[in-house]
């Protein structure tokens, strides 16, 4: 089988370099001339792990190429996905704007029978617009060849993207003809081999399947953190009510850990376009308008505590920051509440030392010269009025407190993740502020 990827971002690059690792031969194309050429040197524009070995195996063995040229790569394809970015609009819908030029281009330059799917998260009502640009693009060269388009989002995550694209829960295909249907399923054949579903559906319940997929998941995190702040009011503490609920397996353990909001690329921007769809349908989605409120207000959740332990004084202080990406194991720096937060420290007047595994590169983009760029954790933490654990990197867990103290002014801990033993940091000395415990621990 034949594939091709539009768009070799995290979503385009994992899918094709999964599919080409269990035998599909794959070109990805970007328009981005650079990141193309990087890839044909083995630079990788991302980190994302296990990614660089299966992207340099599969390059080395001749089953995955990189092409800016999408007229050269489609014939002979029988399978084109749209992995091209869909950001936040204006008024917060989803810009089509990458996904349907990619359709114009298919339409443009397809010779073959060509299932075109949308791996982008679109709206319902997308793969409508795909299919007219393609059709006008072929009317535009009196060509008659057929096609069908498909819808298959796509659930992996930032940080483990090649092992849920390698081992999905589930994939979920919207088709809405036979041939579609059946070239899919040879697709993902190898990766369905232990008993994981693939479920077929109509395409515009597959289109509504991400959002409401990715919806919920922030509902979840919204609604921890509204429990949290209101547990530090009453004197309860979150991290044994989320063991309390979590428990109940109608509930479940998993996205309930409190925090200082959710980024990244995904989940803010989805939440906006899917309460942007119920409002052009006249349908008020509450529930999300109120997930999004809260989740900016807890963006700003650990600077009110900073503010508050140092009575509003934070002029020519320093603050360490550790972890800037907007979760663990990923570079992503999208939305990222350690920006929020950061611009906050420094419009306050405070200087800012931070240090994250590997982020920073792409940090600069934004923060420029406007904080300390640190080699580690503990150089960070040198000379800091205090230390602010923002993103729960695996090799911050465990930190060698007694340095800590050493290198900080004065041994105050503000953990926006909760990883940390507050009544063990207490004992040792510290003052330790974290999300939904009321202080002192
Ligand atoms: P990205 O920004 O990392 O990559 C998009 C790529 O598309 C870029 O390299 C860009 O140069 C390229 N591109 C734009 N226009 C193009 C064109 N006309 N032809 C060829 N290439 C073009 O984006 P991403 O994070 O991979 O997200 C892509 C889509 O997948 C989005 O709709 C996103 O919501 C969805 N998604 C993302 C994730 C995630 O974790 N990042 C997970 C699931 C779904």
């Amino acid at each position: 089988m034949k594939a091709i990827v539009i768009g070799t971002g995290y979503v385009g690059l994992v899918t094709g370099a999964c599919l080409a690792e269990v035998g599909t031969q794959v070109v990805c194309v970007d328009v981005n001339a650079e990141k193309i050429n990087n890839l044909q040197k083995g630079i990788l524009p991302i980190y994302e792990p296990g990614l660089e070995e299966i992207v340099t195996r599969n390059y080395n063995n001749g089953r995955l190429a990189f092409s800016t040229n999408l007229a050269e790569v489609i014939p002979g394809a029988d399978i084109a996905f749209i992995a091209v970015g869909t950001p936040p609009g204006e008024d917060g819908s989803a810009d089509l704007q990458y996904v349907l030029q990619v359709a114009k281009e298919i339409g443009t330059h397809m010779t073959d029978y060509l299932v075109v799917v949308t791996k982008s998260t679109v709206p319902v009502g997308t793969a409508v617009k795909v299919n007219r640009e393609i059709k006008q693009a072929m009317l535009n060269r009196n060509a008659l060849i057929d096609y069908d388009v498909a819808s298959n989002p796509e659930f992996l995550k930032e940080g483990a993207a090649v092992q849920d694209f390698l081992k999905p829960d589930r994939i979920v295909v919207g088709v809405n003809t036979d041939r579609a249907k059946e070239m899919l399923e040879r697709l993902y054949h190898p990766f369905l081999l232990n008993g994981r579903p693939i479920i077929f559906m109509d395409i515009a319940s597959a289109e509504m399947t991400k959002y409401a997929a990715n919806a919920m998941l922030a509902t979840k995190i919204s609604f921890i953190n509204d429990i949290a702040n209101l547990c530090e009011l009453v004197g309860a503490d979150v991290n044994k009510v989320r063991k309390g609920i979590g428990s109940d397996a109608r509930i479940g353990n998993a996205f309930i850990y409190p925090g200082i909001g959710y980024g990244g690329s995904c989940f803010p921007k989805d939440v906006k376009a899917l309460v942007q769809t119920g409002k052009e349908y006249g349908h008020g989605l509450r529930i999300l308008e109120a997930v999004e409120a809260v989740n900016n207000d807890q963006k700003k959740v650990l600077f009110g505590k900073i503010n508050r332990h140092f009575d509003g004084m934070l002029k020519g202080k320093t603050f360490a920051v550790w972890g800037l990406s907007f979760k663990p194991a990923t570079d992503d720096m999208r939305e990222a509440s350690s920006l929020v937060l950061i611009e906050s420290l420094l419009e306050a007047g405070a200087n800012v030392q931070v240090f994250d595994p590997v982020a920073m590169h792409e940090a600069k983009k934004t923060l420029g010269e406007s904080v300390k760029w640190c080699n580690d954790m503990y150089a960070a933490a040198e000379g800091a009025d205090a230390v602010m654990l923002v993103t729960e990197w695996n090799e911050f867990r465990l930190p060698d407190w007694t340095r800590v103290k050493q290198l900080l002014k004065a041994p105050v801990v503000f953990d926006g993740r909760n990883i940390y033993d507050n009544v063990y940091l207490e004992k040792s000395g510290f003052t330790c502020y974290s999300i939904g415990v009321s202080h002192p621990a």
